[in-house]
């Protein structure tokens, strides 16, 4: 019988494919915690007296970065707040919105919900009923950073999390280099920084998708599990089909996406990154590379 390579414990809930590795309920909660807790201390993610803001959807990445966040919030290293963006998408946002706001108040922390219509007048869902849209995903990104960004500088936080994982990273790495977009590529990475927007950390980019979702169960956490009605229609959501079909042969293909990219990611950066090389844009006064943020630009054509 298969038992906890840890503590013996029979009751196994995970047996990895890459390690051979079997733990049970408290010994894969213990080894989540550590895996990313030596991501933060790898790449030098948080410092002592940060505030972070944590990007919570209400799902399960966002709400496992705030569950792990968390234990540095009690030991008085950093300070904590929250944002949820409300898209305006119906039948699916609501839920996730509920469950952030309660989480936030479980933990006392700092929290606002900030939406599309409030912010940019029309709504995710408004905004795909325009027949020349450029489909959901581009204008969600943009918007949903843009409101991050302002957000962070009127919290003050120092940085802004967010729940992005190890498939979320090696699909974004995929996606530009299939499209031969090498300065979104520059872009990538467990930190974020430039000289005018809030520098972005991504605690949860060594751990899979899989073993997040289960951190959630292993750790009775409440989170939002429907998928984006959108998500299907993406460029993105053909990748991750592609990586999961690999990855059942490959078991550490995803692994070694990201160690290749981590590796040639500093010639890169200095190639075709150029975060820094900035104006403001006229309209929100928000960074931008031209007289117009892409926000504004996309507003504009809508
Ligand atoms: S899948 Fe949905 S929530 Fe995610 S970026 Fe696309 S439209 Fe936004
Ligand atoms: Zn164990
Ligand atoms: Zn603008």
């Amino acid at each position: 019988m298969e038992v906890c390579s840890k503590c013996g414990n029979p009751k196994i809930i995970i047996k990895r494919k890459q390690s051979g590795q079997a733990l049970c309920n408290s010994c894969f909660i213990e080894n989540i915690q550590r895996k990313v807790i030596k991501t933060i201390k790898k790449e030098k993610l948080i410092d002592k007296g940060d505030k972070i803001l944590v990007a919570l959807s209400g799902g399960k990445d966002s709400v496992a970065v705030l569950d792990i966040l968390y234990t540095f919030y009690e030991k008085k290293i950093i300070d904590l707040c929250a944002v949820t963006i409300d898209e305006g998408i119906a039948n699916y946002r609501d839920e996730g919105v509920k469950i952030a706001i309660d989480y936030a108040k479980e933990l006392e922390i700092e929290h606002e919900v900030i939406s599309f219509k409030n912010s940019f007048g029309l709504t995710l869902d408004e905004i795909m009923k325009n027949p020349n849209h450029r489909g959901s995903c581009s204008y969600c990104g943009v918007f949903r950073r843009w409101i991050l960004n302002k957000s962070a500088k009127k919290l003050r936080a120092d940085k802004i999390a967010t729940g992005h994982n190890l498939d979320d990273e090696t699909q974004a790495i995929l996606m530009n280099y299939l499209e031969g977009n090498l300065h979104n590529l520059s872009k990538l990475g467990p930190k974020i920084e430039s000289n005018v927007f809030i520098p972005k950390i991504k605690p949860l980019r060594e751990v899979p998708e899989y073993e997040i979702g289960l951190y959630g169960v292993a750790k009775d956490l409440n989170v939002h599990r429907s998928s984006c009605p959108y998500a299907n229609t993406s460029f993105r959501m053909e990748i991750s089909k592609m990586m999961k079909k690999l990855s059942e042969t490959h078991p550490t293909i995803m692994y070694s996406t990201l160690r290749g990219f981590d590796k040639i990611k500093i010639a890169i950066k200095n190639q075709y990154d150029n975060t820094n090389n900035f104006s403001r844009c006229k309209i929100c006064n928000e960074p931008s590379s031209g007289s117009l943020c892409q926000v504004c630009s996309f507003l504009k054509e809508l």
